[in-house]
C-alpha cells in the first residue's frame, strides 16, 4: 500500500479521504504534475515547479507551497516509496466549497502526493517503434495548463486504444499541435522540427530536455507550425513525455512513417536522451 501526502499528512493511500464538495471533483478545478524519480531523484524537479507555478497562476490559485516545501514534501514520499525508480504525481485543487462556479471566499486548496509505478517504455516499443492516429484537437485554448479537467485528453486518448494504438495525435486548423499526453517532433530533411510553445499543447518538460540534447549534438532543429501535410510525408515522427521519453512513431493512421522503422536520428536522440538520464542518475551533473 503506497504512502501519500494529503494535506499535512503522510498517511497510507487507502486511508487518504478528500471531502465530496472537492472542487478538482466537482469541476475539474485543480492543476498536477507527474514527476519522473530515478534512483530517489526527482528528475528536472525545478522545471516541473516552475510549470506547476504557471498552471496555478493560470487559473489564479495561490500556490500553496514554497519549491523548498515542495521538495521537502515530494522527498518524503520518495523515501517511503518502494522502488528507487518511480513517479510522483502531485494535484493542488481549489478544495471544497458550496457547488457555485465562481471560486469560494474562502480558498484552502487541497494537496495531493501520490507515489506512482513508472514503467519505462518496453524495448520492443524502442526497437520497432509504435502506432499512432490523428484526431481534430477539440480541447479548449489554454492546453498550455496542466489542469485536472482532462475530459477531451480522455476521449482522445481512448480512441487510440480502441485502434490498437498507442497515442492520438492532435491537428488544429491543419496543424500539429500535440499528442493527447505528449509532445510530437518530426524529422523532415534532415532537420529535426517542433512547433513552438503556445497556448495550443504543454509546455513538456521532455520536449525541453529533447531540444537542450539537440544542440548538445548539433542536430540542426527548428521550432515552426507543422502542417497536417508536412507530418503525413515526414521522414521520422517522434512522441516525448517523462514517461514514453522519447518514441518513434512508424505507424500513423495505419500508413507507415517512411520505410516504416525508427530513424537514425531517433536512434542518435534516444541514446542521447538516455545517457543523459543515467548521467543525472549518478549524480554527474546538476539535476534541474
Ligand atoms: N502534452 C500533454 C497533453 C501531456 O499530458 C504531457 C504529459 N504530461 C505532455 C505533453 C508531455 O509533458 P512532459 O514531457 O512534461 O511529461
Amino acid at each position: 500500500m503506497p504512502t501519500v501526502y494529503l494535506n499535512g499528512q503522510i498517511l497510507p493511500l487507502e486511508e487518504a479521504r478528500i471531502p465530496v464538495m472537492d472542487r478538482g471533483f466537482l469541476f475539474g478545478d485543480g492543476v498536477y504534475e507527474v514527476i519522473p524519480v530515478y534512483s530517489r531523484r526527482p528528475f528536472r524537479l525545478r522545471e516541473h515547479l516552475a510549470r506547476l507555478q504557471s498552471s496555478l497562476d493560470g487559473i489564479r490559485l495561490g500556490n500553496p507551497h514554497t519549491p523548498e516545501e515542495w521538495e521537502d514534501l515530494i522527498g518524503q514520499i520518495v523515501a517511503r516509496a518502494e522502488s528507487e525508480d518511480q513517479g510522483v504525481y502531485l494535484q493542488v485543487t481549489r478544495g471544497a466549497g458550496p457547488r457555485d462556479h465562481a471560486f469560494p471566499k474562502v480558498v484552502r486548496p487541497t494537496v495531493f502526493i501520490l507515489p506512482l509505478i513508472l514503467t519505462p517504455p518496453a524495448p520492443e516499443w524502442v526497437e520497432r517503434g509504435v502506432a499512432v492516429i490523428t484526431a481534430p484537437d477539440n480541447r479548449w485554448l489554454r492546453c498550455d495548463i496542466k489542469a485536472t479537467a482532462l475530459l477531451p485528453n480522455v476521449l482522445l486518448r481512448q480512441l487510440s486504444v480502441d485502434a490498437g494504438c498507442t497515442e492520438t495525435l492532435l491537428l488544429r486548423d491543419g496543424f500539429l499541435a500535440e499528442g493527447s499526453a505528449s509532445n510530437v517532433f518530426v524529422v523532415r530533411d534532415g532537420l529535426l522540427l517542433a512547433p513552438p510553445k503556445s497556448n495550443l499543447m504543454l509546455p513538456g518538460v521532455t520536449y525541453d530536455v529533447v531540444l537542450e540534447l539537440a544542440r548538445a549534438q548539433g542536430i540542426d532543429h527548428a521550432l515552426r507550425p507543422i502542417s497536417e501535410a508536412e507530418l503525413r510525408s515526414a521522414a521520422e515522427v517522434w512522441i516525448t513525455s517523462s514517461t514514453k521519453e522519447v518514441l518513434a512513431v512508424t505507424t500513423l493512421d495505419g500508413q507507415p512513417v517512411a520505410d516504416g522503422r525508427p530513424g537514425p536520428l531517433f536512434r542518435r536522440m534516444h541514446a542521447a536522451y538516455q545517457d543523459y538520464k543515467h548521467t543525472v542518475m549518478r549524480g554527474k551533473v546538476r539535476n534541474e
